[in-house]
């Protein structure tokens, strides 16, 4: 059974092959390190995390590579904003964007380049391009890619140049031979961060980047590209014309986007508060809630951000937790232990229960396989769910292996999408006993100051039984666990 993909480029839904065998390379565009990131650039950061963990899951190897963009307008901007100069901006949100990857339990990307350590490599490509002529340099130091001259410019899209170009706000420039012609390289202005060239010291261009890093780390052909259906055109457009325009080659078979995030209905806007950072939607709502929010919708469909969904995600997740909870404490308070399953020592409920596991299993992957349907497949998961909650009230002796066996399956077909790892009941358990023992301290407390000491003393008795120690220092008490 092999995974399809949908291929922005053919527009069809496509078996995946990676082109070596076992192995794929893999691309997303990261972040531009000017702010930290909001709600909607999660989407593809989860996402794409999810391919990969699948593809890894389905036993292929995955070389994975993400870039970060430390060099940028926006970058420049913010550091006059913050008074500091553009590399501290992107150390600062560099530092922050990883930090918030983690929150959401985004795994990191096996390279995550930096496009300031790239420069060298990405004066070699401009020049080779500027050698084919597909590139020209102007008077000021800029370098322009020569859109009319790559063929294939549109493809993508689906589009042609003329059509593209209705549809672009593109700005007139006379220097330019075309006005969809792209930088490739920006010539230095006084105060920004600049490199040197044969053409002249200036910085890359964001497109030139994500093409030359790529290309460097992962081969000239990608098997999976990635990014927001927002990168289409003209950034992955430009990315193709650049990277073939260069190689001769095809840069790569299968590009994926995903569809963008509305803020309460609306285009997100910071300027009209239409906003939150995804830092902050984690705090508030859990790491898991807001995979499972993203997931939970077809990922090339649109998805609206509200906080009822991010509620209703949450108590979702909440539901598959409570089941693992009960699971877990009916398979300790029957003492069962870990056994193979043998169907004809089952009851016949039981027995029936064995291939709803089984069907559940199955019917996930396919789901999976097909074009990271994760909607479908949370789908599949949450009938189990709900069969296995009716099943676990009135579970006979025999039939306890296949308890242990839905714990394990909801752990293991969780693990691709990054949800249901945690054991939060064993935590609330812990934090729970802290605070009981804190309020028997509490009214200890009380109780000597009213000098009822029979009392105070009969609570340290039962919980030195308990293996809790007190220590009175005066009027405070500190306790711990005997050792
Ligand atoms: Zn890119």
């Amino acid at each position: 059974m092999a995974i399809k993909i949908y291929n922005t480029l053919t527009q069809r839904l496509e078996e995946f092959e990676p082109r070596e065998p076992g192995h794929v390379r893999m691309y997303v565009c990261g972040p531009t390190v000017y702010d930290y990131f909001h709600i909607g650039n999660a989407r593809p950061f989860i996402f794409y995390d999810v391919v990969r963990r699948y593809l890894e899951y389905r036993g292929y190897r995955v070389s994975f590579v993400q870039n970060i963009t430390d060099v940028d307008d926006k970058i420049i901007h913010r550091a006059a904003a913050e008074g500091i100069s553009p590399q501290e901006v992107a150390e600062k949100y560099t530092q922050a964007y990883r930090e918030d990857l983690e929150k959401l339990g985004v795994l990191p990307a096996d390279y995550q380049p930096k496009a300031t350590e790239w420069i060298p490599q990405m004066v070699e490509f401009v020049q080779t391009l500027i050698d084919k002529g597909y590139a020209y340099v102007l008077e000021n130091g800029d370098v322009y890619f020569r859109v009319r001259k790559f063929e294939g410019y549109g493809k993508l899209s689906g589009k042609t140049l003329e059509e593209l170009e209705a549809g672009a706000r593109v700005e007139v420039d006379e220097r330019k031979e075309d006005p969809m012609d792209f930088a490739l390289w920006k010539s230095a202005k006084p105060g920004e961060p600049k490199w040197p060239a044969p053409w002249g010291e200036g910085r890359p261009g964001w497109h030139l980047e994500c093409s030359v890093m790529s290309m460097g780390l992962l081969g000239e052909t990608l098997d999976i590209h990635g990014g927001g259906q927002d990168l289409i055109f003209p950034h992955h457009e430009n990315e193709i014309a650049q990277s073939e325009a260069a190689t001769g080659k095809p840069f790569v078979r299968y590009w994926m986007h995903n569809g963008l995030l509305k803020f309460q209905g609306e285009k997100m806007s910071k300027s009209l508060g239409n906003f939150e950072y995804a830092r902050d939607v984690v705090a508030k709502y859990g790491r898991e809630a807001v995979r499972y929010f993203y997931l939970s919708k077809h990922y090339r469909t649109p998805i609206n951000f509200t906080h009822e969904a991010m509620a209703d995600a949450r108590r979702a997740v909440e539901r598959v937790y409570n089941l693992l909870e009960e699971i877990d404490q009916e398979l300790s308070r029957r003492n069962a232990h870990a056994q193979e399953i043998e169907p004809e020592a089952l009851t016949e409920r039981g027995r029936e229960f064995l291939e709803l596991l089984e069907r559940t299993r199955q019917e996930f992957l396919e789901q999976m396989d097909e074009d990271f349907n994760t909607a479908a497949a949370l789908g599949v998961l949450f009938e189990l769910v709900k069969e296995a909650n009716l099943f676990r009230r009135e579970v006979a002796d025999e039939d306890l292996p296949l308890l242990r066996k839905t714990f394990e399956l909801i752990r293991e077909l969780g693990s691709p999408l990054g949800l249901f790892q945690e054991t939060p009941w064993k935590r609330a358990e812990g934090e729970l006993q802290e605070q009981l023992i804190e309020l028997l301290l509490d009214v200890r407390k009380e109780l000597r100051k009213k000098r009822e000491f029979e009392l105070a003393d009969a609570i340290r008795a039962r919980l030195a039984e308990l293996g809790i120690e007190l220590k009175d220092k005066g009027e405070e008490t500190v306790w711990g666990y005997r050792a």
